[in-house]
């Protein structure tokens, strides 16, 4: 029998060390080359608004195939040279490793954020969060009993009342310390030497009861309890929660908004279209329906939020203004 966050984190770290674990899912940065070049935009001017320092760092967790990284990179080389020559990327997969290194030629991999050296920071995490362990408790009458899984299926075991909101009788309290735990880190490393951390995710904007916990294999949802490392584990990330993590480390937070006016405030469409008249229809029609993808409402647009955890210094960023 093992915790729900053991089993998962276990399952997450055998389906990531596999051969090719993002076959099948398409990400926002795979969707759209404009995700990444108008997220290195953005970096660029949250790197200004810093002081412009020669010693910044800029990281990226959860890199996937470094498509994101490489797009952004694209951008920061002119706009932010020395940034762009400060490259870390914080993946724990080798198989995926591997991959990053052929889109993004130089950069220092790290298993943990602890090891990327000091200096300010311009953090970029889309859909990493989702897939640290979350934990889950139900509600039982008076009591609460937490999941734990066995031979496929879930095993109750009674305990206390868990950290974050309340829920109606049977039903379910998830949280995630691993993402707490990333989130306080960043946030005290924020305050401490400066900078800015933009997480993008999706999950409900207020903190809120229910089993999100899900899996994916080639795209195709799956048991998340049978055959642990043959599917992608993901859950909601609670924004509330972590802003509030974020703020009690001292830092500011701005957001959540919504990816789509995120992106569209940021050009996502006046740079799609620029890419889009210097090239024949086809492909021209790809950029722009795979822009409004990413950001209708009812596609990726507003499932997907966009949070800044900041220094208490810096200005509203663009992006987040209305
Ligand atoms: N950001 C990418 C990929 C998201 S998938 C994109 O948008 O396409 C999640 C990524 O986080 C993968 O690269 C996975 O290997 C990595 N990852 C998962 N758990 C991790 C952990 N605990 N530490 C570091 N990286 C992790």
């Amino acid at each position: 029998m093992e915790r729900l966050d053991r089993f998962m984190a276990r399952a997450n770290a055998a389906y990531y060390a596999g051969p090719d674990p993002l076959a099948g899912f398409t990400t926002a940065p795979e969707i759209s080359q404009v995700f990444g070049e108008v997220l290195g935009a953005w970096a660029a001017v949250a790197w200004q608004a810093m002081g412009s320092p020669t010693d910044a760092v800029l990281v990226e967790a959860g890199p996937g195939r470094g498509t994101l990284m490489a797009d952004a990179l694209r951008v920061l080389r002119r706009a932010a040279p020395s940034l762009a020559g400060n490259v870390h990327l914080v993946e724990t997969s080798p198989s995926l490793r591997a991959r990053q290194a052929l889109a993004v030629a130089h950069a220092t991999w790290h298993d943990r954020l602890e090891t990327v050296p000091t200096g300010p920071l311009v953090l970029l995490a889309n859909e990493f969060l989702d897939a640290l362990p979350i934990r889950q408790c139900v509600r039982r009458g008076d009591g609460w009993v937490e999941r734990h899984v066995a031979s496929g299926a879930f095993v109750e075991v009674p305990c206390p009342a868990p950290p974050t909101v309340d829920a109606p009788d049977d039903g379910i309290v998830e949280w995630s310390e691993a993402a707490r735990d990333l989130v306080h880190r960043v946030a005290g490393r924020v305050v401490a030497q400066g900078g800015v951390a933009l997480f993008i995710d999706y999950g409900p904007e207020r903190s809120a009861p229910g089993d999100s916990l899900q899996a994916l294999r080639g795209g195709e949802a799956v048991d998340p309890l049978a055959d642990p490392g043959s599917a992608d584990l993901t859950a909601h990330v609670d924004i509330e929660a972590l802003a509030g993590v974020a703020r009690l480390a001292g830092a500011t937070v701005q957001g959540p908004v919504p990816q789509g006016a995120f992106l569209a405030r940021l050009g996502l469409f006046e740079r799609s279209r620029a890419l889009a008249s210097n090239v024949p229809p086809p492909r021209a029609g790809a950029l722009m329906e795979a822009a409004q993808r990413l950001a209708e409402p009812h596609l990726m647009g507003r499932l997907f939020k966009v949070t800044a955890v900041c220094h208490p210094a810096l200005p509203s960023l663009s992006g987040f203004a209305a």
